[in-house]
């Protein structure tokens, strides 16, 4: 059993049925997410016996590091791990430099929610590579700890967690919230809702659902285009849900929430760049609260498609910004380490 997978009641339970004083459950957790730590030994206050239980009985490192690239300019570094089960996912993290006025100083941290994916987006790495499985809560849990770590030898912490990695988080609901929830825990890591954001490919049964739950979580919709033909070209869950109703389903959210939903755009030369989609994206979005999130394509070995150039991008981002609609065009991290989406992995296994 792999000790992240257990929230606080169900250590509580585990450490009572060992007979363990109730108290021991908390120290556990403080161990594991305030001190953190990753193995049985560096729980100094605990009893030996006690220890050598933990040892023997839970799992305390689920993910074995298999590769990891830092890009040139040292501010990206991704990690591919393996899974005890042979599968490989990845994690990135994203260092903003803290003189410049984009993010100051923020450390981004990119995790997966699955091996491969299901949904089959078309310029998608990970989409391409087909779905492996859930990863559970713990595992995803895990991802953020091993970084945490990394950064406590630097005495800085990770600032923000997106749900950007390998896979969908709402295709794996569950084990997703699940894994916000303990990582929210202010007994534990305490990280704050409104830093984490979770994005979807946009289920819209799954939308309705997190709105209802009125998270304090970022929501973020992979839209890419703004016409069901066009986008059905490229995202094949866009034949179960419409267009219509991922934005019906948002409307919905930021009603019940009063949250700004982001939409991303993976800006593709020819494709969804031009300026007739930038105004049929203004037509969808106009009067919603909302922000358009666009980056140039990171080239994939299964797509064809080409990045967006600069100067194409300022102008898709001038004629929504005409239109009141705020556009950021992000800059590509890590190109040079393949920091896209499932791209690592996806190398990887072509290679073995
Ligand atoms: N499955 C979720 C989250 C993981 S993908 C989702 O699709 O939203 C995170 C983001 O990266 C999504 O917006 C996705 O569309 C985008 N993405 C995937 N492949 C990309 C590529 N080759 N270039 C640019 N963005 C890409
Ligand atoms: Fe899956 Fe997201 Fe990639 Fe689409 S973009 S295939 S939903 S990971």
């Amino acid at each position: 059993m792999l000790i992240y997978d257990l929230d606080l009641t169900s250590l509580t339970n585990l450490l009572q049925q060992w007979d363990e004083p109730a108290y021991r459950a908390k120290q556990i957790w403080q161990g594991l997410y305030q001190h953190l730590y990753n193995s049985p030994d560096e729980f100094t206050n605990l009893p030996k016996s006690l220890r050598e239980k933990l040892a023997e009985r839970l799992n305390f490192s689920p993910l074995k590091v298999k590769l990891f690239l830092d890009s040139s300019d040292g501010q990206t570094r991704k990690t591919l791990f393996e899974l005890q089960d042979g599968h490989l996912i990845e994690t990135v993290l994203m260092r903003y430099d803290p003189s410049t006025n984009s993010g100051k100083g923020r450390r981004t941290l990119c995790i997966s929610t699955q091996a491969g994916c299901a949904m089959g987006c078309v310029f998608c790495a990970t989409g391409q590579m087909g779905f492996s499985r859930h990863l559970t809560s713990g595992e995803i849990v895990a991802q953020v700890m091993h970084y945490a770590r990394a950064l406590q030898e630097e005495q800085v912490a990770v600032t923000n967690i997106v749900f950007m990695g390998m896979g969908e988080p709402f295709h794996n609901y569950d084990n997703s919230m699940a894994a916000i929830d303990r990582l929210n825990d202010p007994d534990g890591y305490n990280f704050g809702a409104r830093r984490f954001t979770i994005s979807t490919v946009g289920l819209v049964p799954q939308i309705k659902r997190f709105a209802d739950e009125k998270r304090q979580v970022n929501l973020a919709i992979s839209l890419h285009a703004a016409d069901d033909t066009e986008r059905l070209e490229i995202m094949p869950i866009n034949k179960r849900y419409k267009i219509d109703e991922v934005i019906q389903a948002c409307k919905y959210y930021i009603e019940q929430t009063h949250r700004r939903v982001t939409f991303e755009w993976a800006l593709i030369s020819g494709v969804n760049d031009t300026p007739e989609v930038a105004h049929k994206l203004v037509k969808r979005l106009k009067g919603l609260l909302c922000h358009v999130n666009a980056i140039p394509l990171n080239p994939t070995e299964g797509y064809d498609g080409e990045a967006t150039d600069r100067q194409r991008a300022m102008v898709f981002k001038e004629i929504l910004e005409q239109a009141g609609i705020e556009c950021t065009i992000r800059m590509r991290r890590g190109i040079d380490i393949n920091a896209g989406c499932g791209q690592l992995a996806g190398a990887v296994s072509t290679r073995q």
